[in-house]
């Protein structure tokens, strides 16, 4: 049996669904014939992830979800178990992304990247988790990055709350697995989605960037890797061959990764034609 089989006929919760990875692995779950509730902020973009789902066969439905708000998430959840009766698996993918030096950001910048990126990720695990301790069953997957596993100066916040995610996620495995629950943590490099334009820039013009990543997964051989990862029941499921090396790396030689980070300071300090 293909491994990707074991979603069939799956219930699914995918927060971020309206965009990116999100987007893309609800539709490849859409394909496999589970049933998918595509969860975002961004109501028309879920609208539209549930009409690709719909066009290629699939059977998926939209729902308006604010991570930052717990509420809405247990709501969410709610419904669902009203609706199917479980959870088999619940994906806490939405994020953002704040680049920029920590000199620079306000405490809202703060606030808000944790809000989303950490606080949404653990509403979204918690609700899910208090369901499938109930059920015996349940594989939680969250987003974290590769800067969850490696430091990122100039990403020092969107890190912070990766590296959490991270923790968080490996963590609660080693809790759930006797219950019955997996978690997964997904850290990929950079993949082709919008949130590489759409990152808030702090202290500096994107424009004036010259040195854009060179190397980048497409966004379905993203969704690819990280449902095969599920299936397969890995903890951390690296995407990309950037993912694979620069972790590598800086587990068999961490000085170099803090040079290399060292450097993309210096050359935005050029940019800013300040030190
Ligand atoms: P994206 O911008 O295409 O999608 C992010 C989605 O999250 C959007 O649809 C957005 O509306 C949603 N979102 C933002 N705030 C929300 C909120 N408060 N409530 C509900 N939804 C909200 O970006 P993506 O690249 O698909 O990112 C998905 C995840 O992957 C993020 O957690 C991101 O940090 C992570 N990631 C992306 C990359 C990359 O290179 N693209 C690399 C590593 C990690």
């Amino acid at each position: 049996m293909n491994k990707e089989d074991l979603f069939k006929d799956k219930i699914v919760v995918v927060t971020g669904a309206a965009s990116g990875i999100g987007r893309s692995v609800a539709a490849r779950l859409g394909r496999l014939g589970t049933t998918v509730c595509a969860a975002d902020i961004n109501e028309p973009g879920t609208r539209e992830t549930v009409k690709l789902i719909g066009a290629a066969g699939g059977n998926a439905y939209a729902a308006k979800l604010d991570v930052t708000k717990s509420a809405e998430i247990k709501k969410l959840i709610d419904n669902v178990i009203k609706k199917h009766g479980r959870l088999d698996y619940m994906f806490n993918n939405a994020g953002i992304a704040i680049v920029g030096e920590t000199r620079d950001m306000t405490d809202e910048h703060w606030k808000k990247i944790i809000d989303i990126n950490l606080m949404g990720v653990l509403a979204g695990t918690l609700a899910a988790y208090r369901v499938m301790v109930r059920q015996g069953f349940g594989h939680i997957v969250n987003t974290a990055s590769l800067a969850g596993l490696i430091p990122v100066p100039l990403e020092t916040s969107y890190s912070l709350t990766k590296y959490a995610v991270v923790g968080l996620s490996t963590s609660l495995r080693g809790e759930g697995a006797a219950l019955g629950v997996k978690v997964s943590v997904v850290c990929p490099g950079f993949i082709r989605t919008p949130i590489l334009d759409n990152y808030i820039a702090v202290g500096f013009d994107p424009a004036d960037l010259t040195d854009k990543p060179k190397k980048m997964t497409e966004v379905n051989d993203a969704a690819h890797i990280i449902l095969s990862g599920v299936a397969k029941n890995k903890s951390i499921i690296l995407v990309g061959s950037d993912a694979r090396i620069a972790w590598f790396l800086y587990k068999i030689w961490p000085g170099l990764v803090d040079f290399i980070g060292r450097k993309a300071m210096d050359d935005l300090r050029k940019i800013r034609k300040e030190k």
